[in-house]
């Protein structure tokens, strides 16, 4: 910045009072008119489905372990022949994300082995209470994709895991069961199998939605 004599630095202080009443204003009019976010934001997580289904999460705690906020909650329990989540031995059976400490830092997206876990761009997850703050498996699953089967149901014919990590699954076979259909419960909309960062993931979760709630 130019010297500027002493006696006249107030005005030269107005002057960028001044200089700035000119410019175009930049208000955000939100929540009535919302801008789209950068495409990597860091919104809310998704637990992300196979295309026949099947959850992507294996239990495996390291998502929990590599938060630094301690903000999520893991139980993992044993796949069955009659009841399976998830084409590995074990599945997620409990996941929470405490979204009172969740500081948006994406290290344990980092650290999932099978992109089961991801961010969405859905930033509006503010509430009134605490509890509606801890996101239960319910509410982060990702929604059910037409063609999917809800799981519990078994891998692809003629599949094993590693069918499954290299992407060679591309949709159910009928043997897995009865495909969803859009408008049937169980779905919820929304993009689903694939929120990797930049995508839109389910935009209502039905129990928060029927509260009145942000989800
Ligand atoms: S984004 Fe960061 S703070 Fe939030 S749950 Fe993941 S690791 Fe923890
Ligand atoms: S989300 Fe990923 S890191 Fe976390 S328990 Fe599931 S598979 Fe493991």
């Amino acid at each position: 910045m130019p010297d500027v004599p002493r006696f006249l630095e107030p005005l030269a202080g107005f002057g960028v009072t001044f200089g700035t009443m000119f410019k175009p204003a930049h208000t955000e009019q939100y929540p009535e008119e919302k801008v789209p976010v950068a495409p990597r934001y860091h919104g809310r997580h998704q637990l992300n489905r196979y295309a026949d289904g099947l959850e992507k999460c294996i239990g495996c705690e390291l998502c929990a372990w590599a938060c630094p906020a301690d903000a999520i909650f893991v139980e993992g329990a044993d796949n069955t022949d009659v009841e399976r989540f998830s084409p590995g031995e074990r599945y997620g059976r409990n996941y929470q994300i405490n979204y009172l400490r969740c500081i948006g830092c994406g290290m344990c997206v980092e650290a999932c082995p099978t992109r089961a876990l991801t961010m969405t761009n859905e930033y509006e997850i503010a509430d009134d209470n605490r509890t509606d703050l801890i996101f239960t498996k319910e509410d982060l699953l990702a929604p059910l994709l037409e063609g999917m089967v809800p799981a519990p149901h078994d891998m692809y014919p003629g599949a094993d895991h590693g069918t499954y990590y290299r992407g060679e699954i591309t949709g159910a076979a009928p043997e897995q069961g009865e495909p969803y259909t859009p408008g049937e419960p169980g779905g919820q909309g929304g993009q689903g199998e694939h929120a990797e960062p930049g995508e839109q993931g389910p935009q209502r979760n039905p129990r928060r939605a029927a509260d009145g709630k942000a989800s």
